[in-house]
């Protein structure tokens, strides 16, 4: 009797989408996995539907969104690219297929599996070569390999020059053979509202997915085939490629080729070079509106870990996040000697999940702030948006500001202010207790402390002066 083969779980996953023959329900394609591979798991299906969509290569599958997956090779067939020749390219009479055609030339493929077809189909004449060159990068030089398709004649033949663009269409992925269409360079200007459109529509698919994934970034080779599978597939007109387009756009990057992560993200690259980490990047200084500099912003700010001890906090637009820092020290009692920070809690799309966007270091020194100079009414914030505060990076005490209203000042008052805070519940000095006396406590001995709080009035206190004592915040 003939033993078959236990396949493993992304064998069996790959058996299954290769049978298939166009997009089908991720639901369907699990139960069948499910069939062939049966599974103890918990969650079977759940434990299953993230494997696939975390983790399968886009070699074998695409998720092309919440509902489907389909084979990759046949999703591929008619995605359109454009790659816009520079002018060395058009001097050398070749592509330089390393970069452009990265993702879209699988992976797999032996180094000399890529063909070329013109507009009707006739095979292209030409030679894939390797060179090595010196480059110098963020940790100094490094080797690059340089993988250029020379293709001379037909460049000559269609007249290629620098800013024309090659308008590349899959036939083939499984077996790397693309379809090269020249555009003259005037024809793409013609069609730039087309191209930016392309562009907003491919980067929005790709924020969205983003935005959705339970981590802050995503795998770049699945997502890019995907956006290009469900917004550039034949007879799309192609906008930029993918790389140009990200860089406009601004929300993200992919600067390992490998993930597509928030540009406000830290990568490796701020950390570089200087002992001093670098300057977030910010958006040039304008000045402010000057109607948003007398706006009153009303914050309801508490402990993140003991929400009873809140206040309520007007600052104005003209405000730098200096001034805020200052009042919120002063509001919750902390001293001067450390630094502090704040962070922009953003909602990632309509998911509950957020992230948090570094904005500033403060400090009463004004050699340790970055970024400090920023104004409240700088910051783009709307009623419901929060800031997270933290005051002592070794101790990290966490706040959270909630953004209450933002209205127009009131006469008289000067601002930053303390407009509320929480009743408070005061206690009591115990040494001034064992004496039979009520007095309100003002200090926490952190030495005498033990398993009972040891809170002590000012009078009290000059008996501990040795003793690490801290301000009780009511
Ligand atoms: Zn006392
Ligand atoms: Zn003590």
């Amino acid at each position: 009797m003939a033993t078959q083969k236990q396949l493993s779980k992304d064998e069996t996953i790959i058996q299954v989408v290769s049978e298939l023959n166009g997009p089908a329900l991720i639901d369907d394609v699990i139960d069948e996995v499910l069939r062939r591979w049966p599974t103890r798991a918990k969650d079977p299906k759940g434990t299953m539907r993230s494997h696939i969509r975390r983790y399968m290569p886009a070699e074998s599958l695409l998720v092309l969104d919440d509902a489907l997956v389909a084979p990759t090779g046949l999703v591929m067939r008619g995605v359109c690219f454009r790659v816009v020749v520079t002018t060395a390219e058009a001097e050398g009479g070749y592509l330089n297929v390393g970069d452009s055609f990265h993702f879209f030339w699988r992976r797999k493929l032996a180094g000399k599996q890529i063909s070329f077809k013109d507009a009707k189909g006739t095979q292209i004449a030409g030679t894939l070569q390797m060179e090595s060159e010196q480059k110098q990068g963020p940790w100094g030089l490094y080797t690059n390999v340089l993988m250029t398709f020379r293709m001379g004649e037909w460049f000559k033949k269609e007249g290629i020059r620098t800013d024309d663009s090659i308008l590349v269409t899959v036939e083939d992925w499984d077996a790397g053979i693309f379809r090269l269409e020249r555009e003259a360079a005037e024809v793409t200007q013609r069609r730039q509202t087309e191209i930016v459109e392309a562009d907003q529509r491919l980067l929005n698919w790709l924020y969205d997915r983003l935005e959705n994934s339970g981590s802050e970034m995503i795998l770049a080779e699945p997502a890019v085939l995907a956006a290009h599978v469900q917004n550039c597939s034949y007879p799309a007109y192609p906008g930029s490629h993918w790389l140009d387009a990200m860089r406009q756009d601004g929300r993200m990057d992919c600067w390992d080729q490998y993930t597509i992560r928030y540009a406000d993200a830290p990568s490796p690259f701020d950390f570089l070079s200087d002992d001093e980490p670098d300057e977030i990047e910010l958006p040039e200084e304008k000045p402010l509106a000057s109607e948003i500099t007398q706006k009153v912003f009303t914050f309801y700010a508490y402990f993140k870990h003991n929400k009873k001890l809140w206040r309520r906090i007007e600052i104005q637009g003209e405000h730098d996040l200096q001034d805020f820092d200052d009042i919120l020290r002063d509001a919750f009692g902390h001293d001067s000697d450390h630094l502090s920070g704040f962070w922009q809690r953003i909602r990632r799309g309509k998911t509950n999940r957020y992230r948090e966007v570094d904005l500033a270091t403060t400090s009463s020194l004004a050699e340790y702030r970055e970024n400090a100079w920023q104004q409240l009414g700088s910051l783009d914030l709307k009623v419901g948006d929060q800031l997270k505060y933290v005051y002592d990076f070794g101790d990290w005490i966490e706040h959270t500001l909630e953004l209450e209203s933002i209205s127009d000042p009131q006469v008289d008052v000067e601002y930053p202010r303390i407009a509320e805070r929480n009743k408070p519940s005061y206690r009591n000095c115990i040494e001034c207790k064992a004496e039979g006396k009520t007095t309100r406590a003002v200090w926490y001995c952190v030495t005498c402390t033990d398993s009972s709080d040891v809170l002590l009035c000012n009078e009290c206190a000059k008996e501990h002066d040795d003793h690490y004592l801290e301000e009780i915040v009511y």
